[in-house]
């Protein structure tokens, strides 16, 4: 199918979910499991995806040198766009204090057994059980185990190349294959995951007045994520690769859909990966940064634990100081890295941000009605992060090859 087709099915399957979703929302509920099927359909494929790519990936590097200057590149612009983004939500809460005057009306339904710490970060990085961390989706941990294993390949020195890398690009270019016939349905999983979605809140009539309740923080939210999107990160694209970040951020659209449509920047994967390779960038370098990315680097999720927590503490009336936002600063980054790619998994983590600063976790039962809407804004700038990273580091790489600049 066309490029240009293909994206007008894509917007056609997001404006015809809500439509679907708000005025069709028994047929909406009916028609879910295609939606699901779509999904099943990206899960199914993702883990293979992430453990081929990243080995494939490191293989191909060929020498660990190589690795070293893509993996460096990767965890300093990840950390530099991280920063910048939940700066960004810091100074937009500060100045819109969308939490003032809030009453407070949570949900009580939230669970207050929920808990995040910075030791079950760490200690997931290198799982004792290999079958229970892919049961368990624990990504951090089998990328790390991936890598790890893909070192010890690429440092013995083989008389030919080994079997094994022969066998893994095979892998590789079938599963990527095979994703390839997934993206061909996901207009049509996208209008069934949208409908869904918003059929199952309660359809149009259920959309207004929640907006309007919470209005001022889903806006302030969506302001922040938009200037991150719209202005910083085509900046910094700008910067390193001196041409119009509008133009690839078009080449990309489809995997921002999908982000949006299913609110997981794993099941996006696949979409990710297809469309970076294919705007140019270099697969070895998409295919070790976009898993990573997809794990490690969230800026949208960043940005937006910050704004909510800032949001709570000011609807509980609670008056922060510097050294708080210092610290809400700190862990948001780490919160945002330890956020698995899938739904709502960054309201999860935010426990970490909202004990370190004593403010009630309870405090999140306030902002969970609209959750389902930020959380799909969040993961499409999270997948933007990591397609303009791919890009940017792809680029720099380049240049040190053609000499242009020193490694
Ligand atoms: N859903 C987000 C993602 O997959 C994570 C989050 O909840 O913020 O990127």
């Amino acid at each position: 199918m066309r490029k240009g087709k293909f994206l007008t099915y894509m917007a056609l399957g997001v404006v015809g979910g809500f439509l679907a979703g708000g005025f069709l929302p028994e047929l909406s509920l009916k028609t879910a499991f295609i939606g699901e099927l779509f999904l099943n359909a990206l899960k199914m494929v993702v883990l293979p995806l992430i453990i081929v790519s990243i080995a494939s990936a490191i293989l191909n590097m060929k020498t660990i040198e190589k690795f070293k200057s893509v993996g460096v590149r990767a965890l300093l612009y990840y950390t530099m766009t991280t920063s910048i983004a939940v700066a960004i939500g810091i100074i937009t809460v500060i100045l819109i204090k969308p939490g003032v005057g809030f009453s407070l009306n949570g949900d009580s339904s939230f669970n207050r057994e929920m808990s995040f710490s910075l030791k079950e970060l760490l200690t997931n990085l290198l799982p004792p059980n290999l079958f229970k961390a892919l049961v368990d989706f624990n990504v951090l941990g089998i990328i790390v185990a991936t890598m790890l294993f893909s070192l010890a390949v690429l440092s013995i020195k083989w008389e030919e190349k080994p079997l094994l890398h022969k066998l893994i690009s095979e892998l590789d270019a079938s599963i990527l294959k095979l994703t390839g016939w997934i993206i061909n349905f996901a207009p049509l999983g996208i209008f069934s995951l949208i409908a869904a979605k918003v059929a199952s809140i309660g359809g149009a009539k259920a959309i207004v007045p929640l907006l309007i309740s919470l209005g001022k923080y889903v806006l302030t939210v969506l302001l922040a994520l938009g200037i991150h999107a719209f202005l910083i990160l085509p900046a910094i694209y700008y910067f390193f690769i001196r041409k119009n970040p509008y133009a690839y951020i078009g080449k990309v659209k489809e995997a921002l859909i999908t982000a949006f449509a299913t609110a997981s920047s794993s099941a996006t994967l696949p979409v990710t990966l297809k469309e970076v390779v294919g705007s140019g960038v270099k697969k070895t370098v998409a295919e070790f940064t976009l898993p990573l990315g997809a794990t490690i680097n969230m800026d949208g999720t960043a940005l937006y634990e910050a704004v909510a927590v800032i949001f709570i503490a000011e609807s509980y009336g609670i008056n922060l100081e510097l050294t708080h936002y210092l610290i809400i600063f700190l862990t948001a980054t780490l919160a945002a890295i330890g956020a698995a790619g899938i739904p709502e998994a960054g309201l999860v983590t935010m426990v970490l941000v909202l004990q370190s600063v004593g403010i009630p976790v309870e405090g999140i039962g306030i902002i969970l009605a609209v959750d389902w809407f930020l959380d799909r804004c969040r993961t499409a700038v999270n997948v933007l992060g990591d397609t303009i990273g791919a890009a940017v580091i792809s680029h720099g790489l380049e240049e040190v090859k053609n000499g242009r600049v020193s490694p």
